[in-house]
């Protein structure tokens, strides 16, 4: 194995899933819904293989989803990105991720990311060659301690990679500690990675992109997808925006890594931005429900979960059950309960007991509520 993928534990996502199959477990762990997205989607898109939508698409992306890409920034954010220049589709928001670090980070390069992180950023971080510096947000209320932020850059430092709405904490970053990072950014000169996948998944707080903030725009590389959105996590169809060189940047390291991809999916997207914009808040919605349907079971259970701002993920301590280590918790778990969650652990660079995420668990609640009922009644069942 390379040098460069050394120390990196296989992906979380696929261990838990593949043990909710083979356990048949109720699967609480992946964040994938169990409902499609807009059939008139779907038609799209098979309308687009049918037609010939079948052979490579542009490096960038089609015409069709980069102009709905830029005219979603508009009608959501006021935020005006030129199509050709300022957008670039990528497959899925990780291909995003893993190119703008490929394509804008240097060896020994610092980057300032929130801690507990998504386990891609720390992989693609080493694999850049860079040095990730962590900045934890605790339990209970998983808020950016702005001093801890500051303490965390140093001369090397050049980049923020930030996540918000945050997986797997649920929060969603204030406009507050949004302008702490911006003032950071400016006082630095660094560039603002954001993957703003679960934009659309907030409950009674506003998303607030940081690329709104002043000064902003022309050091934020904003990255997001349609996979949460409208529900087509396997599609693959993910965008970066910003400016015109920080996305060259990022084609610039795509062109080698896939290309391009989902030739037919793309033009698909371009009618889910254009045609369906109400199908995220009818989702967000549901979801509400879903959220507070887990909060309950959890709480049934013995499990104080955390009120998750958005994302569809909630946090619990399994302390209250009488378990320190939730990866021992989660791998116990299906044999226990018939139930998979993920050990949140795996996101924190110090594992130790008493450490940071030692004793969390991830719980989704993106399912069928029948799913989600079966999954908390045998929470409340487990022994
Ligand atoms: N983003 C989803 C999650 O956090 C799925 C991740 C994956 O399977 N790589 O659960």
């Amino acid at each position: 194995l390379a040098t460069r993928l050394q120390g990196i534990a296989p992906t979380i996502f696929s261990e838990m899933s593949a043990l909710a199959v083979r356990t048949g477990s109720v699967n609480l762990g992946q964040g994938f819904p169990d409902e499609d997205g807009p059939p008139a989607v779907i038609a799209e898109a098979v309308r687009a293989l049918e037609h010939g939508a079948n052979q490579y698409a542009p490096g960038p992306g089609v015409p069709a989803l980069r102009h709905a890409v830029a005219r979603h920034q508009q009608r959501h954010y006021g935020i005006e990105v030129d199509p050709d220049r300022q957008v670039v589709v990528t497959t899925g928001c990780t291909e995003a991720v893993a190119s703008a670090l490929l394509g804008l980070v240097d060896p020994g390069d610092e980057v300032v990311v929130l801690e507990p992180y998504y386990d891609s950023y720390v992989a693609m971080i080493q694999m850049a060659g860079g040095v990730r510096r962590p900045v934890t947000l605790r339990a209970p209320d998983f808020r950016l301690d702005v001093d801890e932020l500051r303490a965390a850059v140093t001369p090397r430092t050049r980049f923020v990679l930030l996540n918000t709405p945050h997986n797997p904490t649920g929060t969603v970053l204030t406009r507050t500690e949004l302008q702490a990072v911006a003032d950071l950014a400016v006082e630095h000169d660094l560039v603002v990675i954001t993957d703003e996948v679960y934009e659309h998944l907030t409950y009674d707080v506003e998303h607030v992109p940081i690329a709104t903030l002043p000064g902003m725009a022309e050091r934020t590389l904003t990255l997001s997808s349609a996979g949460k959105s409208y529900s087509f996590t396997g599609w693959k169809v993910g965008w970066a925006t910003g400016p015109a060189e920080l996305v060259a940047a990022v084609l610039a390291a795509k062109q080698w890594l896939t290309f391009t991809s989902g030739s037919p999916l793309q033009p698909a997207v371009a009618v889910a931005l254009d045609e369906e914009p109400d199908f995220p808040a009818r989702l967000c919605a549901s979801l509400r429900e879903r959220r507070d349907l887990l909060l309950d079971g959890l709480h049934a259970a013995g499990l104080a979960a955390y009120v998750p701002q958005g994302t569809y993920f909630a946090t619990a301590s399994v302390r209250e059950l009488g378990w320190a280590d939730g990866m021992a918790f989660c791998r116990a778990l299906p044999e226990r309960a018939g139930v998979v969650a993920i050990p949140s652990q795996v996101f924190y660079d110090d594992q130790a007991d008493g450490a940071g995420g030692r004793d969390l668990v991830r719980f989704a609640f993106c399912k069928a509520r029948g799913v989600l009922d079966e999954g908390v009644a045998r929470l409340g069942k487990a022994d």
